[in-house]
């Protein structure tokens, strides 16, 4: 992959001549591999957080942050060379609370394993269902909540358990704030983090 530094940057419609520039104009050459998320660790190396390459390539590039792992290649300008980093370590250890799985329905589907929790059958073609419906006062917290097909949710219809019968198969609950599993949805394409993540 070769982008050329000195043409006409489509972001600031100049020549690119810095790095940051440089950049902007591989981003829009390269898009989608500017996208490509990268795990972020602490100086202590726990994992903190998944960004973008564009973002990532930035760190290191202004010493907030240092290469652990490429496997990804490079991006060429004429007159530079960027790793393309797949796992990336802050320099400086930064304090915040340990990540927790944000309540949203992609979230909720993936804690239930793609399941209908009321017939079972896994499929794509879900919807979330408060087990103790809205309008008696069910509140959207991890325990109320679970992913039922549409055919069971409608059956299920805006009754509670006791009234309709329908009782999920897994009493749900919050999904662990393990490294592994926060950034697990990740694994399928960069099985390389897996060692990163295990034991945090
Ligand atoms: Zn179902």
């Amino acid at each position: 992959m070769l982008i050329v530094a000195g043409n006409q940057c489509p972001v600031f419609n100049s020549p690119c001549r810095e790095i940051s520039i440089e950049l902007h104009c591989c981003y829009n050459y390269v898009g989608d591999v500017m996208k490509d998320p990268v795990l972020v660790l602490n100086a202590n190396f726990q994992p903190i957080n998944v960004t973008s390459m564009y973002r990532a390539i930035n760190l290191v590039l202004s010493d907030k942050a240092t290469l652990i792992l490429n496997g990804r290649g490079v991006i060429r300008t004429v007159s530079q060379i960027f790793l393309m980093p797949s796992v990336i370590r802050l320099n400086h250890m930064v304090k915040r609370p340990r990540p927790v799985v944000k309540l949203t329905r992609k979230e909720i589907f993936r804690r239930d394993r793609f399941t209908c929790q009321y017939c079972g059958r896994q499929t794509t073609d879900l919807t979330i269902d408060h087990i103790i419906p809205r309008h008696l006062g069910g509140k959207t917290q991890w325990e109320n909540v679970v992913s039922a097909c549409p055919r069971c949710n409608h059956l299920k219809g805006g009754l509670t358990p006791e009234q309709s019968g329908m009782v999920p198969i897994k009493p749900p609950k919050c999904p662990p704030n393990t490294a592994t599993y926060l950034f697990g949805k990740h694994l399928n394409h960069h099985n390389e983090w897996e060692n990163f993540l295990s034991g945090w």
